[in-house]
């Protein structure tokens, strides 16, 4: 079989493609791959851009294994498999009376593919998606089944939170939810740098606060959502013009247009800007968090210290000036709480995460480079699933805990079983330094 990411950047054919329904079979092909001496790697959704998932060996879905397993109402927790399809899991939710607390930007990923990159959503007083989880179940590269609770094992669990499938795989997951709640989300056109100078407000004022801008224009298009205590009035019809007609549809002929004619893209930016969606809709939780995105393209997300946000923004907005690069997709602005997990780029305080993305018919190499140097002046963390071009040395300064994660992954996976070429040249150094550091 061949395989093919969301985002057209990896595409690889796999000597052996499973998808196991039970976490006995999970077990004996992590056997098999270490007795062959080959690789094996864990597929959610294919929606991260990075190759991590690639493998010339065994590729691992986890579509058989999806649903709820238990739920606790007094507790609010739910036990899920590791391979639910968030957009079929949050309806379930729903039906059971709860909602998850917060969401990313879209509905399509496989919970443990979420969560294992760092995948956020906004707001000041959320982490990154993998802070609600309170039990992991993994399988090692020993073949050891393994419940992980924060409590007993935090170091393991913490590495767990975001570990890139370099852990083994994990197969069920529970989470800490909350009674289901409904959204009012207002979308609405401001200047940038008035936004800018609000932003601190806003965090403090609404639960999400996030903002989308156009290159080369002068306005954003702000997001800000709040707890509604009005049941939704279900307006198909103003859903169906917001994500389909305006969101994907119309932007898909901007995308056209600034394929075919380039040099045109301040332009084509600047109406943008101006007529970004405005309005008000109130609906269950997880419907309003997460958005259709039918337009293919290319992204690269930094995070950096919060308080340097704006001072990144305006520096990228003048690096756009200098530079006109083709580019007819917004920049997208968002929050996130700190946390204490080795490998999240919101380790060790709250940043704001900073993404850039092109059409993915149009180069997106030189604007992505320029704009990479202003994120790592800024010792920017690079989102897992989004490309870049960090090496190691970089990333070793920038994640002061990659060093802690990567000794206690050789106890998980000491043949390198779940190590892919990507892996080892991204991380090659530090895995390397182990190796050197347990010989001696
Ligand atoms: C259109 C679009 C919108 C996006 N919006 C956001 C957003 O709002 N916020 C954000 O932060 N990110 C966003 N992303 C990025 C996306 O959330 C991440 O790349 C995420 O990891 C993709 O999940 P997935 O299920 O497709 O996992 P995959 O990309 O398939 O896998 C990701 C990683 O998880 C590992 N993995 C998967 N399952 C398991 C398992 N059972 N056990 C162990 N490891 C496993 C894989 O091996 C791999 O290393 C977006 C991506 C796209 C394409």
């Amino acid at each position: 079989m061949r395989y093919r990411n969301w985002g057209r950047t990896v595409a690889f054919s796999p000597a052996f493609y499973a998808q196991p329904s039970d976490e006995e079979a999970i077990r004996r092909l992590i056997g098999q791959a270490v007795e062959q001496r080959r690789t094996l790697r864990v597929v959610g959704a294919g929606h991260s851009w990075t190759p991590l998932i690639e493998t010339p060996d065994f590729l691992l879905s986890l579509d058989r294994l999806q649903g709820i397993i238990s739920l606790s109402p007094t507790a609010h927790t739910v036990t899920v498999w590791a391979g639910s399809r968030l957009y079929r899991l949050l309806p379930q939710l729903w039906e059971t009376g709860f909602s998850l607390r917060n969401q990313g930007d879209i509905d399509r990923q496989s919970v443990a593919g979420a969560f294992s990159t760092g995948t956020h959503g906004t707001g000041k007083g959320f982490g990154i998606l993998a802070t609600q989880v309170v039990h992991y179940r993994f399988i090692d590269g020993r073949g050891r089944l393994q419940d992980v609770y924060p409590t007993e094992s935090p170091d393991l669990f913490r590495a767990l939170q975001v570990s890139l499938g370099l852990l083994g795989v994990i197969t069920q997951v529970t989470l800490s939810v909350e009674p289901r709640y409904y959204l009012r989300l207002l979308t609405r056109v401001e200047p940038l740098e008035a936004v800018l100078e609000k932003s601190a407000e806003y965090l403090q004022q609404y639960r999400h606060f996030e903002f989308f801008w156009f290159p080369y224009s002068d306005w954003a298009g702000v997001k800000l959502t709040e707890l509604s205590p009005v049941e939704a009035r279900r307006s198909l019809g103003g859903r169906w013009i917001r994500d389909f007609l305006w969101e994907n549809a119309a932007f898909w002929v901007l995308n056209k247009l600034a394929q075919y004619f380039p040099n045109r893209c301040p332009e084509l930016c600047q109406f943008a800007g101006r007529n970004m969606g405005e309005g008000v809709w109130i609906d269950r939780a997880y419907r309003v968090f997460a958005t259709a995105r039918l337009v293919r393209f290319r992204e690269m997300e930094y995070s950096v210290p919060a308080e340097a946000g704006p001072e990144v923004l305006r520096e990228i907005r003048r690096w756009i000036e200098r530079h006109q690069p083709a580019v007819s997709f917004p920049i997208e602005y968002r929050y996130v709480k700190g946390d204490e997990i080795p490998l999240s780029p919101a380790y060790g305080g709250d940043r704001v995460f900073i993404a850039v993305h092109m059409y993915h018919r149009m180069p997106h190499t030189e604007y992505f480079r320029g704009l990479e140097a202003i994120f790592q002046a800024y010792e920017g963390r690079p989102h897992w699933g989004k490309m870049h071009t960090a090496t190691w040395s970089y990333l070793e300064r920038v994640y002061p805990r990659l060093g802690e994660f990567f000794a206690l992954r050789q106890q998980y996976d000491p043949e390198g079983v779940f190590l892919n070429s990507y892996l080892r040249q991204l991380f090659g150094e530090g895995l390397q330094h182990r190796v050197a550091e347990s010989v001696s």
